[in-house]
């Protein structure tokens, strides 16, 4: 396919997104003003548009059943998978003594949770690959499993070990020196162009053609790598599997709450994920007119109460998902091995979901929207998030460009001509993202539907000795 077919496709979903978005917003507005009576009426129409909404998506999302290119796809998927794959492999694995290359040293020790520690490591990990540089991990001592990150996952490294690791240099020297210790992302100095969320230059009109979010798509391969289950960890996952007979279709929700609520994040009701879950299956019946399916989810959470509520209210769902693992999530159970597996097989059976409901502002999430990428085809659209669009904390400026020059009508918005930059900082899913138009200096709400991604695409290390 062309790239201008695949960019037009994805747009199509994201356009009928955010028509349903906007709609449903104003006419639930509407509503609330009219009589009872009125409001009768109201619903019917209402309840059409929202059909005829997920009829559209049911004919956008078989586009690609139909196009006769979804094979190529899926060999494309496979094909850089490979490469990513090989040259990481390339990386970790000098042909050198370690003691002959340039390196870099990373603390999975951050202090937080273990998808946000996980982001961390992958920030590191991005950097090594940008630079060439194997990168040397510790963890000795690391809250999830005290022995250690490889006894959990597969060492990095068959010989850049820690004992190549010693007087690493601050990151102000990372082209000279020949260790070098990343910091934090929040306070790396210079930042570089080629950080999160930059997708390497040379592949990066292969990575656009493939994916709605290539960058996403790059860091579950990166995660890929980094999280190779040693093999009492495959098993230990392959038995829970077979034991909750995961099947498909299946949507998986995770709900964020204790310490995340009122701090980091609002609550959300379980029935303002059922809502998406419940369209998701609507639209999917309508892409699979003839076909039987039980309406299947999967529940993460770090409150046990969730299980019951869901339960309760959705008699018509299987839910899958332990409440006993959500009890091992909660705050003051959360570290150490046993917690570990819990989040470990929540993550997993997340990403392995035909389709996400969830808060991005967790890292849980985002972490299983990442890891989804490594199994899916083109998965950018198979998520709604419920508060922030996916950015990676950290990150470099996240914008967009102006496709549709546009005049400030409703209350807040700004102005902006076709071409603009503008800084975003959120979609509120009701048809308006926040942001700054970098080019004419204005702030505030602009319509989602005029706008598109910039990929930001960096010169990173090109691996030409890896041939696959
Ligand atoms: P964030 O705080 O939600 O952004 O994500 P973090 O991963 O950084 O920290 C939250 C921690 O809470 C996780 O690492 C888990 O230990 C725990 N947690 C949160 N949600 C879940 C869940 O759905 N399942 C499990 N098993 N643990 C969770």
């Amino acid at each position: 396919p062309s790239l201008e077919y695949e960019q037009l496709r994805r747009k199509i979903e994201m356009q009928a997104r955010e028509i349903s978005y906007f709609t449903t917003d104003q006419l639930n507005k509407i509503s609330e003003k009219l009589s009872d009576q009125d409001k009768e009426n109201w619903k019917n129409v209402i309840l059409r548009f929202t059909d005829q909404n997920r009829v559209l998506l049911a004919s956008i999302r078989n586009l690609t059943v139909v196009d006769g290119y979804q094979l190529w796809r899926e060999h494309e998927h496979e094909s850089l998978s490979k490469l990513m794959q090989a040259r990481l492999n390339v990386l970790q694995n000098p042909s050198k003594s370690c003691q002959d290359v340039k390196r870099v040293t990373c603390n999975i020790n951050k202090g937080c949770g273990y998808g946000c520690e996980i982001h961390h490591a992958m920030h590191c990990f991005h950097i090594a690959y940008a630079l060439g540089r194997p990168m040397i991990l510790f963890s000795d001592g690391w809250r999830y499993n005290p022995g250690g990150f490889d006894q959990v996952f597969q060492p990095l490294s068959r010989n850049c070990t820690k004992a190549s690791a010693t007087s690493a240099s601050s990151w102000g020297n990372y082209d000279t020196a020949d260790v070098v210790e990343i910091p934090l992302i929040d306070n790396i100095y210079p930042r570089k162009d080629f950080m999160p969320m930059a997708i390497p230059e040379d592949i990066s009109e292969r990575l656009i053609r493939l994916h709605g979010n290539p960058f996403v798509w790059f860091t579950g391969q990166l995660i890929k790598y980094f999280l190779r289950p040693q093999e009492w960890l495959s098993e230990f996952i392959e038995k829970k599997y077979h034991s909750i007979n995961f099947q498909t279709p299946i949507v998986g929700i995770h709900v964020r709450r204790t310490d995340k609520v009122g701090s980091e994040a609002a609550f959300h009701d379980i029935s303002e994920y059922m809502k998406h879950v419940e369209d998701y299956y609507i639209i999917y019946q309508y892409q699979n007119p003839n076909l039987k399916f039980t309406k299947r989810v999967f529940l993460a959470t770090d409150e046990p109460s969730v299980f019951s509520d869901a339960r309760s209210k959705y008699p018509d769902y299987i839910f899958y998902g332990d409440r006993a693992i959500a009890q091992s999530a909660q705050l003051h159970t959360r570290y150490g091995t046993e917690s570990l597996k819990g989040v470990l097989l929540d993550v997993h059976f997340l990403s392995l979901c035909d389709y996400l409901v969830c808060t991005f502002s967790s890292q849980i999430c985002r972490v299983a929207y990442e890891v989804m990428q490594q199994r899916v085809v083109d998965g950018a659209w198979r998520v709604q998030p419920l508060d922030d669009v996916y950015y990676f904390g950290g990150q470099n400026a996240h914008n967009q460009r102006a496709i549709i020059s546009h005049k400030a009508i409703w209350p807040n918005e700004f102005s902006f001509d076709r071409g603009d930059i503008i800084g975003t900082e959120g979609n509120h899913w009701d048809g308006f993202s926040k942001g700054s138009d970098k080019t004419n200096g204005q702030s505030g709400l602009y319509p989602t539907y005029k706008t598109e991604e910039i990929v930001n695409i960096a010169k990173m290390y090109t691996y030409s000795e890896v041939r696959v």
